[in-house]
């Protein structure tokens, strides 16, 4: 299911028009990477995340969800491993003064190998930098670059630093400056909120292994090259899944989870499989003994959407190091206590959104009876994630038909969220509706005085029907279930 070219460009201004994604203070012409959702676009969101949250916690009676702080004490970022490694290997261009990360500099290049017909050598190059990024030789690295040319896309040289790593981690102060201020850090991550209240939440929670605790929200990475949209942003939200496992039992519950999270992309997220694909890491993170990429066919090619991570005893453990304080867990079967195991399921809510809107947006044309052209813009969401469900729209502005729409809407809006708008023809009404992505239209006319009749039109097959206005609500509610 490949794009069109101008799609990306064109879903971008789309979800500007259409109340879905503004560039961060704009008026201010923008800050790089942070974005902000319109009305529609956090209503998406908070569809996903809804989702989501229904799917870990309510769907599984052995997931319960928290909310954590994103400020956290200082330490725990030493135990986790991000002060000393969370960090990307980086390269300047000493003409032009760009920072690249170096794999994405590479894959660029490899990319451009591909469109000119040579396939073969794209994969060797990313094979030998897969290699070398494993074996950490930045040197290899820069030596690779320098080796097959790759240029600077502003200056146009090869005049390339060193290879060096940069951290992600935002840190600001805690207390003020003449009190005794101590560093901290956003949170570049939700797991650890996770892991710190293991305990907590498994005595009062009364959880017997094996138990997952779910918790969406804030993350934070100083991204040096951080483009296309929001794929790659430095505010982001994360929906993370730490699922609290027997050692030994690794193997079994990564691969239920693999093929779970698959499963819930196609079949609650309404991702066709062909953009979907598993793509298994040969570099693991150092928390890691096994580790998969769910890839998503976004308009610039598949990329990372969410990872499973085999996250072994790690976390726990360091915490357990660092914080002197026991992390275990009485196994009443086996009569033994031990550090448990971790199965992690992360994914980004700003790359689902961006996922749900790159499936949906669709340019299409047809010809009309009397021969002419007409076409549209449609986002096609799933209705049960659309923002707006229903919209209901009075055919005008008098002889009583705003109150009956109004009537309408009071008895569907403590069910799903309607929209009303009276201005422009229907003809109109409708491609805005459809360029909302709302699935559900409802038009008022003077029939309606007569036999309370409405015409509901469907996005997706633009087809009309009469029904009564008292069947609304039930007609919505069935098509939010499918
Ligand atoms: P990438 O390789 O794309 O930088 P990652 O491997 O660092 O991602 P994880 O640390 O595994 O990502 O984070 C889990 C999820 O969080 C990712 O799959 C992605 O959906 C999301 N995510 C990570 N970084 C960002 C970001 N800068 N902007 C938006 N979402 C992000």
């Amino acid at each position: 299911m490949s794009y069109d070219q101008n799609t990306f460009a064109n879903l971008i201004s789309h979800a500007k028009e259409y109340g879905y994604i503004f560039q961060s203070s704009e008026i201010y012409d923008g800050l790089s990477a942070v974005y902000d959702y319109g009305q529609n676009g956090a209503q998406l969101k908070k569809n996903i995340r809804d989702a989501w949250w229904k799917s870990m916690t309510q769907l599984n009676e052995n997931i319960v969800g928290i909310d954590a702080a994103i400020f956290m004490h200082p330490t725990t970022w030493k135990a986790s491993g991000h002060v000393d490694s969370f960090s990307d290997p980086m390269i300047d261009n000493k003409d032009s003064n760009k920072r690249y990360r170096v794999d994405h500099l590479i894959e660029a290049f490899a990319d451009e190998l591909k469109t000119k017909g040579s396939a073969d050598k794209a994969q060797a190059l990313l094979d030998a930098m897969d290699a070398l990024l494993a074996a950490d030789d930045l040197a290899g690295i820069k030596k690779l670059i320098e080796d097959n040319n790759i240029k600077c896309s502003i200056s146009g040289t090869c005049n390339w630093t060193d290879v060096r790593q940069f951290n992600l981690m935002f840190s600001t102060e805690l207390g003020s400056v003449s009190e005794e201020a101590s560093t901290i850090y956003l949170r570049p991550e939700t797991a650890q909120g996770i892991f710190v209240n293991f305990l907590n939440v498994q005595k009062t929670g009364r959880m017997k292994i094996p138990f997952g605790i779910a918790q969406t929200g804030k993350a934070f990475r100083n991204e040096i090259v951080a483009r296309q949209f929001i794929f790659r942003m430095r505010e982001f939200e994360q929906m993370e899944m730490q699922f609290f496992i027997r050692p030994g039992s690794q193997k079994e519950w990564y691969e239920h989870w693999k093929a779970e999270r698959l499963k819930w992309h196609k079949e609650v997220m309404g991702t066709p499989s062909e953009r979907l694909r598993y793509h298994d890491h040969v570099k693991l993170a150092h928390y890691a003994d096994a580790a998969v990429d769910i890839e998503f066919e976004f308009p610039f090619g598949f990329k990372e959407l969410e990872g499973i991570h085999s996250r072994t005893d790690y976390d726990l453990g360091r915490h357990q190091e660092f914080s002197k304080k026991k992390l275990q867990y009485f196994d009443n079967e086996l009569n033994q206590n031990y550090v448990p195991y971790v199965i992690e399921t992360s994914v980004g809510l700003d790359r689902l959104v961006l996922t749900v809107l790159s499936n949906a947006y669709a340019e299409e044309k047809w010809a009309k009876e009397d021969g002419s052209e007409d076409s549209r813009v449609v986002l096609r969401i799933p209705p049960s994630l659309a923002p707006n469900k229903l919209a209901v729209l009075p055919l005008t502005k008098k002889d009583g038909l705003p109150e009956i729409a109004r009537d309408i809407i009071a008895g569907c809006k403590g069910f799903f969220h309607c929209f009303y708008e009276e201005k422009d023809s229907i003809g109109k009404r409708y491609r805005r509706m459809d360029a909302i992505g709302t699935p559900y239209c409802v038009t008022v006319d003077h029939q309606t005085k007569e036999d309370q009749t409405v015409t509901i039109r469907y996005r997706d097959t633009m087809t009309q029907e009469r029904i009564h206005m008292n069947e609304v609500a039930a007609k919505v509610l069935a098509g939010l279930a499918l």
